[in-house]
């Protein structure tokens, strides 16, 4: 009976564990700051709950040579770097993700991201482009694909959108935040084609949202003030 019951108390042993950690958070209304863990039974070690600031989600974990798979100018790629973001996703739990940008904007983006986390604003996803869940059916449709997975990304070898220029997403210059709460409209296209943008929903860019208000402060230009067509999801710093 020993060998029996040993296991099934050390499961209702870590039930409970977990359930204190759950309650406490809960009801703490500050899981960046909490340093509540409990001690693992088996390694005497302390153990975070999984959307912990101390043990995060994993939502993008592959090496730069991967996150620039998608073919692209060898002196474009030579100036991505692999920027690792931590931030609030929408289940309220903190992610890890990684982002594709230019050398000289990683401390930016750094900025930026830490600024989102103190302010819970929530970004759903944060992974590269040249991620293979965004190829699919054997070509590159990696903008329409991150767009609808409401993915946050930067850099991406491509023309602007409706043109033939170069993006300055090529460049390594822009990032799209959220593209489900926050569309490129034009006329009556709309990107991704069933969002709606709505000043009101969380993770929605407007021009008093300290996301906008800090990347502004960095010298960067933001879609949303644009004219002739809004992208808000879009925000671009060009440098020579
Ligand atoms: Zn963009």
């Amino acid at each position: 009976m020993v060998l029996v019951e040993a296991p099934f108390t050390y499961i209702m042993r870590n039930r409970c564990i977990w359930l204190f950690v759950f309650l406490a958070l809960s009801t703490s209304g500050c899981v960046i700051k909490s340093t509540l863990s409990a001690i693992s039974p088996i390694t005497g070690l302390e153990v975070y709950p999984p959307g912990s600031l101390q043990n995060p989600i994993t939502d993008s974990n592959i090496t730069l040579s991967e996150a620039l798979n998608k073919p692209a100018p060898l002196e474009f790629k030579e100036r991505q770097r692999l920027v690792e973001v931590l931030y609030y996703s929408f289940d309220g739990k903190i992610h890890k993700g990684q982002l594709v940008i230019e050398e000289r904007l990683v401390e930016d983006i750094k900025e930026v991201f830490s600024v989102a986390l103190e302010n819970k604003f929530p970004v759903n996803s944060v992974i590269p482009i040249s991620h293979k869940r965004f190829f699919k059916g054997g070509s590159w449709n990696e903008d329409n694909q991150s767009m609808l997975a409401n993915n946050t990304s930067a850099f991406n070898y491509r023309v602007v959108t409706g043109g033939n220029v170069l993006s300055k997403h090529a460049y390594g210059f822009a990032i799209d935040i959220n593209p489900l709460q926050n569309p490129y409209i034009k006329g009556d296209i709309i990107l991704p084609s069933k969002a709606v943008y709505d000043p009101s929903a969380p993770g929605t860019l407007t021009v008093d949202c300290v996301i906008v208000k800090t990347f502004k402060r960095l010298g960067w230009v933001w879609g949303g003030d644009w004219k002739s067509l809004k992208d808000y999801q879009h925000f671009e710093k060009v440098l020579e």
